[in-house]
């Protein structure tokens, strides 16, 4: 589900709908180039309420009379703004074991499975009250949000403030983990879960609350003010305990305000390449790159990799994030290559005796788009099993990066690095499962690079260990 903004040009006003993911644009009337801050924070939204005279009416009739209530009167009628969190990322689980009845008939089938769904869950973030809504569902996804502004939400209504805090906000999304598996038929040996990349938001959704009177009966329903349907009937006097339980819980949590800053080079003034879903941009003018943080562009350093073999084409440079890891297993630890390829025995064309033995392990984690998460797993694989040596470029100008910028942030980067690490465990190795149950991968170092690739016919080839990916699966 991929929220719509609508929002308004800082420059000239004019209407602007925006994916939630947009970075930098440009603004279709004045022209000016923008970029909305706060992307990779918690960032808050709210839905206005639509009213709907006739709709909401037949709805008080009907909740009232399912009640036992007729004929009664309105006294009160309030907007009231209620937060949910919401949570988005990609759950993957690794599956490895054997079938069950493969296991009777004595020829073992074994199980090496990889599978990745995505989680968009939202949850209230307010206490104290039940407004009938314990989840969102899609309505967010059919309308147009704005960015919280407590102005102009104060002045259609209430707001009601953020009770569950960020930190139990993701205490609850790690039940959203599992990726659902038909898995009676597998006696599994290792499974894991993760959810990885998630990013958080808070959704405020507006709720009537309309008071209705019958002589001495008082009654208080309330709406989802975008449907204009009920969600609850409760009695004065119940709504008004809820609404004293309400009274002793704090705000929580502080959230930025999203701002729009010139989408260029701050060194050199450049306009820097429009690209809706990148989080790191380099300038085409400097070379530079550049990544918002705290509501300004800040440099980001990466190497460039030299090519090993002669690219049969013109070189386009892929960015990856490359982590330096040490792995903690039950009797051993892991930091050097030679013990790496120990470990993870794997017949794979393009990996040679290494020249460095004593060499640190590196994580390769794709950076630029993927459309699928268990091809961007696919991708990290291939150069994290091989271990490419490669000579870094110090100096980040000599080469230009063309392709596209940095799509994936570090952290869920980083992540990742769990899931490709189990790639490289064959499903015949039980003893290297057992021993996953329990490693550890301790990440030392980070670091941005460019990777020289090439085309060749459907793929992008790399000109260091010669790879492939598919390039209708890379976003470039
Ligand atoms: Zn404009
Ligand atoms: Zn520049």
């Amino acid at each position: 589900m991929d929220l719509i903004i609508s929002t308004n040009c800082p420059q000239c006003s004019a209407d602007l709908d925006l994916a939630e993911e947009t970075g930098g644009f440009h603004c279709a009337y004045c022209g000016s180039s923008l970029y909305p801050t706060g992307r990779q924070g918690v960032r808050r939204y709210y839905l206005a309420p639509r009213e709907d005279p006739a709709r909401l009416e037949k709805a008080l009739v009907q909740a009232l009379s399912r009640v036992g209530v007729r004929r009664a009167q309105m006294t009160g009628l309030k907007t009231v703004f209620a937060p949910y969190w919401r949570v988005k990322g990609t759950a993957y689980r690794w599956i490895f074991g054997k079938t069950r009845s493969s296991i009777k008939s004595g020829e073992a089938k074994m199980i090496k499975e990889l599978k990745a769904s995505s989680v968009d869950s939202t949850f209230a973030a307010f206490s104290g009250y039940d407004l009938g809504l314990t989840t969102l569902g899609v309505r967010p996804g059919v309308l147009k949000l704005r960015f919280f502004d407590l102005k102009e939400m104060g002045r259609l209504g209430v707001v009601l403030p953020v009770s569950v805090s960020h930190q139990q906000a993701k205490d609850r999304a790690e039940s959203t983990r599992w990726v659902e598996w038909d898995d009676a038929e597998i006696k599994t040996s290792l499974d894991v879960s993760e959810l990885i990349g998630e990013r958080y938001s808070v959704i405020y959704f507006p709720f009537y609350l309309a008071t209705l009177t019958q002589g001495e009966d008082h009654r208080v329903v309330i709406l989802d003010a975008v449907a204009n349907e009920a969600s609850q009937v409760y009695t004065l006097a119940k709504w008004n305990e809820q609404a004293r339980q309400a009274k002793g819980i704090t705000a929580g949590d502080g959230f930025p305000e999203v701002q729009y800053i010139p989408f260029k080079c701050p060194v050199c003034g450049w306009d820097l390449p429009p690209n809706s879903v990148d989080l790191i941009h380099f300038c085409r003018v400097c070379r530079r790159a550049w990544e918002e943080t705290a509501g300004r562009f800040q440099e980001v350093s990466y190497h460039t990799v030299s090519p090993k073999a002669t690219p049969e084409g013109p070189l386009i440079y892929l960015p990856y994030w490359v982590f330096k890891v040490s792995l903690v297993l039950a009797d051993q630890t892991v930091d050097t290559i030679d013990q790496f390829y120990r470990t993870f025995p794997l017949v794979i064309t393009g990996r040679s005796k290494p020249t460095t033995p004593t060499g640190p392990i590196y994580f390769h984690i794709p950076a630029m788009k993927i459309n699928s998460p268990l091809r961007l797993s696919k991708v990290a694989h291939a150069f994290t099993a091989i271990q490419p040596e490669c000579r870094f470029d110090s100096d980040q100008t000599g080469l230009p990066p063309a392709g596209g910028g940095v799509f994936l942030d570090r952290r869920e980067a980083g992540q990742m690095t769990r899931i490709v690490l189990l790639s490289l465990v064959t499903e015949g190795n039980h003893r290297l499962q057992k021993e996953m149950a329990t490693a550890t991968l301790h990440v030392l170092d980070h670091h941005l690079a460019l990777y020289p690739f090439f085309e060749q016919g459907l793929y992008l080839r790399d000109a260091v260990c010669g790879t492939g990916i598919e390039k209708r699966g890379v976003f470039t």
